[in-house]
């Protein structure tokens, strides 16, 4: 009898902690359980105008089952119904450059609090993907899985194999005191023109990730050869938009699905035609600019500017992608800044600047944080509210089109069909 009591006891308990650590009120969907939003605006995001219109969205498990716009839901009768009424609808937001794993803490637990801190942060704040753009992928990986099975509150997780040449890796290997930095793994590989790229992209692919990060010290013949046999193998190519010395029109012109951080895109030439880390120019050659711009339209490159980075560091990056949107290079938004040591919400800040500082109305910068995102990932099951898309979902209380701060306003996330609601405080 004892025992049986001390058992319960223990089960409480371990109830107890799930439910003060989580903060919500989870609804796991089975495969055959039906989730009805009813009366809701919905803002699908299928394109760049931003329309609203009130109607009912039917999840069945992870997946949006039926959309309509009538008031009938008598043929969902056991259904969990929520009325939405006066809320507005919007797919799940997608950062798409975040770095979790790159700085670990020597304590273990520490830095496994801290990670999930910033997963929950982001769920929390209606983010459901992210795509992680290099960092350990043993951990990576280990986060994905534990999202995917609703172990914790966290976003859907893609990542990157990082991928340079020697003059990188030694730099930052001498500075680590990380052992585990010291020498090659399949999510961060020294490239020359003596590796074998099919089996270096193998690696990546072994590793769990779902894109090459081309990030330094890299010519253009080899940022060719990566992209090329990253394509064959359903990888993603990921790329820095200077890459030294690949210059940012070899990079645009080899294809890659994205290139990062706007202000690189103005690397020019030294004397011997090459690109180094002094030849940034201050002031905007906007005719270079603009065939680079053209070149990444035509090829498909979209831009993940990091104009928050930009901003702190007095760099000039708005005027790039405010350039690249005038032109119609599709935008998407990652914020490589950290989560936890400030209050607001990274990505909500680098929204903000799309539509304050680069020309976007509300529903393009809303378009970029979701459906761009989900293309920057090479995902075409998410980013918007269609039939059959994935059911990643977030309700807030205001319009945002109305304006962009209502979007901090949320009254849900939903990930994969899965129900995150913050608890009243
Ligand atoms: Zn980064």
């Amino acid at each position: 009898m004892k025992k049986t009591i001390k058992i319960y006891l223990f089960i409480l308990l371990i109830i107890g902690i799930n439910n003060c650590y989580c903060q919500y009120q989870g609804y796991t969907t089975d495969s055959d359980s039906l989730l009805v939003l009813k009366n809701g605006s919905i803002i699908s995001l299928t394109s760049q105008e931003g329309s609203v219109k009130t109607g009912t969205i039917v999840i069945k498990a992870d997946k949006i089952e039926e959309i309509f716009f009538t008031e009938n839901t008598k043929e969902y009768a056991n259904a969990k119904v929520i009325d939405l009424k006066g809320k507005y609808i919007l797919p799940g937001l997608i950062d798409a450059h975040v770095h979790l794993a790159t700085v670990p803490k020597k304590n273990r637990i520490e830095n496994q609090k801290e990670v999930e801190a910033v997963l929950l942060k982001m769920i929390n704040s209606g983010i459901t993907t992210v795509r992680d753009m290099a960092g350990n992928a043993i951990i990576l990986s280990d986060y994905a899985r534990a999202s995917r099975l609703d172990q914790i509150p966290a976003p859907s997780i893609f990542y990157a194999s990082q991928f340079a040449g020697p003059k990188y890796f030694n730099m930052t290997r001498r500075h680590s005191n990380n052992p585990e930095d010291k020498s090659d793994k399949p999510w961060a590989q020294t490239i020359t023109d003596s590796t074998n790229i099919a089996l270096a992209v193998a690696r990546a692919k072994g590793s769990g990730a779902t894109g090459i990060k081309i990030y330094s010290d890299l010519s253009a013949h080899l940022v060719k050869n990566i992209v090329e046999e990253a394509n064959n193998q359903g990888l993603q190519a990921w790329s820095h938009s200077a890459v030294f010395p690949a210059s940012p029109m070899q990079i645009a012109n080899a294809k890659v699905n994205t290139m990062s951080h706007a202000w690189d895109i103005m690397y020019g030439l030294n004397e011997d035609g090459e690109i180094t880390r002094e030849s940034l120019s201050n002031k905007i050659d906007f005719n270079r600019l603009d065939r680079i711009l053209l070149l990444m339209k035509k090829n498909k490159v979209i831009l993940d500017p990091t104009n928050y980075i930009a901003e702190n560091n007095n760099m000039n990056g708005v005027e790039i992608p405010k350039r690249a949107h005038e032109l119609g290079v599709k935008v998407a938004v990652g914020t490589d800044w950290p989560y936890l040591y400030e209050p607001e919400i990274p990505f909500f800040k680098e929204l903000k600047l799309l539509v304050d500082k680069c020309g976007f109305t509300n529903a393009e910068a809303l378009y970029s944080a979701t459906k761009i995102g989900a293309e920057s990932i090479g995902l075409a099951d998410r980013g918007t509210i269609e039939k059959g898309k994935k059911a990643d979902i977030i309700i807030v209380n205001k319009n945002p089109l109305d304006h962009i701060e209502n979007l901090k306003d949320i009254h849900t996330t939903i990930k994969s069909g899965i129900i995150y609601k913050k608890e009243k405080t």
